[in-house]
């Protein structure tokens, strides 16, 4: 039963929509450091030391005491006597003082007594194994003051922080060997459609692979969230509903197929069943019109167009936000360049189009061939969008190409 779309929502209004539907993640794990980069912190992590923990060279040279070196220069070099030699994990016990100085590598403790360090490059050394100092040194030149990192009580991740590589870094300098982050929302993965079979399986006459679920799974794994695939199922609201149930514990659940005109009901009929609140079915983008949100229990329902394209524009568009926001990530930001356009494009009218190009010689070609090809994204570099009141791009005109 075919039943043309009666409404759409604009792409915008979709936004604010799923905006005002995001439920940040809740739910924490403990993770050992070495796999917490790109997660995100749950608490706050203070310092239980100072970093350093002791006062330290910067350079590889002389400890010195910086008076002796007040007036020293090329000509008039300060003399002074060779005490000890300090590597690196050895602490020194010798004292520095007036007239003596102590070899020292960069990283090593500084010696009781010495106040600065001489690079050795402004220094010489006589046979009879005296320093020569050709530079003046100041008090705490080339010292890494205990604590100059990071104090003793200091926060060095706050809850909610991204856990960049710098950041996991900070963590191992504390000594911190796990770190309390929020879980990854679970997203489970479906695709609809008595036509879709599971790669390696032998096509039958009218059969095609699945590729939502591993373009959906790949998108889902990159921005946070761990991809739940489920086996594709039929197209009657029984079998739907059913994989609803089995889906239930999920943070997110991506449907796809089933969605567009003639198939609508198919997905509201199953979400309605299960008591789910449809919050829009239908959005003036193309591609990816018959796309559906609704809340389901405690997880967001996603309805995915079944064409490739079209499933995984979307996804890019109004599913990495949302995906991120649940996980408590950034928003994501993908580069963007501009590119003269190579030719005209005629756009759909009244709806937000989503144009893919392909970057040669830095000409934007347009490559797009139809939302059922799954090549109009993958040969291509990146999309330009055309707002649902323009209806050409003229060839040469400047466009904002956003890069996959
Ligand atoms: P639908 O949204 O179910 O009406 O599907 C639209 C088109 O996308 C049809 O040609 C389907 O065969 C195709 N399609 C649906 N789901 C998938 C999938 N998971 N992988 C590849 N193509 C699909
Ligand atoms: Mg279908």
């Amino acid at each position: 039963m075919m039943r043309p779309f009666t409404s759409t929502i604009s792409l915008d209004e979709a936004r604010r929509r799923l905006d005002a539907n995001v439920r940040p993640i809740s739910r924490t794990e403990r993770v050992r450091l070495d796999a917490a980069a790109g997660r995100v912190a749950a608490a706050d992590v203070t310092s239980p030391l100072d970093v350093p923990p002791f006062a330290r060279s910067a350079m590889d040279g002389y400890a010195v005491v910086a008076a002796d070196t007040a007036s020293a220069s090329r000509h008039h070099p300060a003399v002074l006597g060779l005490i000890d030699r300090i590597y690196t994990g050895q602490p020194s016990e010798v004292v520095v003082t007036n007239g003596s100085c102590a070899e020292i590598a960069t990283g090593a403790p500084l010696p009781s007594g010495a106040d600065a360090v001489v690079m050795v490059e402004e220094t010489a050394k006589s046979a009879d194994d005296r320093i020569h100092i050709f530079a003046a040194a100041v008090p705490g030149q080339n010292v890494g003051r205990r604590g100059a990192d990071i104090l003793r009580g200091d926060r060095v991740v706050a809850s909610g922080d991204h856990l960049t590589a710098s950041r996991v870094g900070a963590l191992a300098a504390i000594g911190c060997t796990e770190v309390d982050v929020y879980a990854r929302p679970r997203v489970a993965i479906l695709s609809t459609g008595n036509e879709v079979v599971e790669p390696g399986a032998r096509l039958a006459p009218g059969q095609i692979f699945d590729v939502n679920r591993f373009t959906l799974a790949a998108i889902v794994s990159a921005h946070g969230g761990v991809a739940e695939s489920h086996r594709a199922v039929p197209d009657t609201v029984a079998d739907l509903a059913a994989a609803l149930d089995a889906c239930a514990g999920a943070d997110l659940i991506v449907f796809s197929g089933g969605s567009s005109v003639g198939e609508r009901d198919l997905i509201v009929d199953a979400i309605a069943s299960r008591a789910g609140e449809m919050i829009f079915h239908g959005i003036a983008v193309r591609p990816g019109k018959p796309t559906a949100f609704a809340r389901f229990g405690t997880a967001s329902f996603f309805g995915m167009p079944g064409n490739p394209t079209s499933c995984l524009s979307n996804a890019y568009i109004l599913l990495v936000p949302f995906l991120r926001a649940t996980a408590r990530l950034p928003p994501y930001a993908p580069r963007i360049v501009r590119a003269p356009l190579a030719r005209r494009i005629v756009s759909a009218a009244g709806r937000h189009q989503f144009y893919t190009v392909r970057i040669r010689d830095g000409v934007a070609h347009p490559a797009f061939k139809g939302s059922g090809d799954i090549t109009s994204l993958s040969q291509a570099d990146g999309y330009i969008e055309i707002a649902a009141d323009q209806d050409t791009v003229e060839e040469g005109s400047p466009v904002d190409v956003t890069l996959l």
